[in-house]
């Protein structure tokens, strides 16, 4: 049996599984992409964590994930389909959608978010024909054209910053009249000549024929677009936990920055948990309370 089984390659689960490495247990990480370094992979640009000011998102994962290989972290790739607790001497089962089953004394379950879709119509039709949920993989597509971002958060003006640099002009769709995003972002977007503000809009349906070509809003207001990206906020990856381990209304996994759950032995890291701040610096520091709260339960109840 594996001291510490870590769910999700992220920055909550590399950090985790470092600090597991150094306080001698044995790690395992069960990552569903292959060498997936998290959603931090998708940011053109990150400018808030503490010493790497201006590295693209990509670079950061990977010199998070070398660090973690470099430290002899052992990885299996593969999609965790259910987790049990063992009712004998409580540890934990884990099943893959390949039928692994690896056994643990302790968990760590750093699984993040995913993109939140509208529902509206055209939404699913033009998926990947111009409906995108991410600017940093598609907007290349776009050099020269014009799209939309809808969003009002960090996600949505970051998307429509990067996409202003390619695209002669987007539109940034957002339901109310202010932004959840960082006054220095709201700043930088206001000073883009080709980011045209869409308050107090929200969209009703995405037009198109082979592609999208139009976005209709709420009012009937109409705006032709080659391309719309999607940016409605996100949604936690815990569709395995039904009955596992306590989740708030909105599916987060109810945990202090201890990582400690009303499970024994089952410990939450990084986007999946509550809190009011999903970033990198905060998965990061997750990761290391995580894992040392499971090193203290490990050494308490195995010895
Ligand atoms: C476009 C964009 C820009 C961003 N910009 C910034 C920024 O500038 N600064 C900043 O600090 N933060 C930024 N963030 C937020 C930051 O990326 C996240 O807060 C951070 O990645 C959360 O880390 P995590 O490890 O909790 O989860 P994630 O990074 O989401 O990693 C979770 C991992 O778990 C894996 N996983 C999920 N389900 C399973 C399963 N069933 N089995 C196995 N593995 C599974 C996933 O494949 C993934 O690798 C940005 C996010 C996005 C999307």
């Amino acid at each position: 049996m594996l001291d510490l089984i870590i769910i999700g390659s992220g920055p909550a689960g590399l950090s985790a599984a470092i600090y597991g490495i150094r306080a001698n247990l044995d790690v395992l990480v069960i990552e569903k992409d292959y060498e997936g370094t998290g959603q931090i992979a998708l940011s053109s640009k990150v400018d808030n964590y503490l010493g790497l000011p201006g590295l693209d998102g990509y670079s950061m994962g990977e010199k998070f994930r070398e660090h973690a290989v470099s430290f002899g972290v052992n990885f299996l790739e593969a999609t965790v389909t259910e987790i049990s607790q063992d009712e004998k001497d409580n540890h934990w089962i884990v099943k893959t959608a390949s039928g692994e089953v690896k056994e643990s004394k302790a968990l760590i379950y750093a699984t993040g978010a995913v993109h939140r879709h509208l529902g509206v119509p055209g939404e699913k039709t033009f998926d990947a024909k111009g409906v995108s949920y991410c600017a940093t993989c598609d907007g290349a597509f776009y050099r020269g054209k014009t799209t939309a971002v809808v969003g009002g958060g960090d996600t949505a003006l970051d998307d429509a910053l990067y996409l202003s640099g390619l695209c002669e002009k987007v539109y940034l769709i957002h339901r109310r009249d202010a932004f959840r995003a960082a006054e220095i972002t709201v700043n930088r977007v206001k000073e883009k000549e080709n980011i045209e503000l869409v308050l107090n809009s929200q969209v009703e349906e995405i037009l198109g024929d082979e592609r999208v070509n139009a976005v209709r809003l709420v009012g009937g207001r109409t705006l032709d677009i080659n391309g719309i990206f999607i940016a409605a906020g996100s949604v936690p990856v815990t569709g395995v936990l039904d009955g596992v381990v306590e989740l708030n209304p909105a599916g987060y996994i109810v945990a202090d920055e201890t990582g400690v759950t009303n499970k024994p032995g089952f410990f939450a890291a990084g986007d999946v948990r509550t809190k009011e701040l999903r970033q990198v610096v905060t998965a990061v520091s997750d990761g290391a309370n995580a894992a040392t709260s499971a090193a203290h339960y490990i050494e308490k109840t195995f010895g």
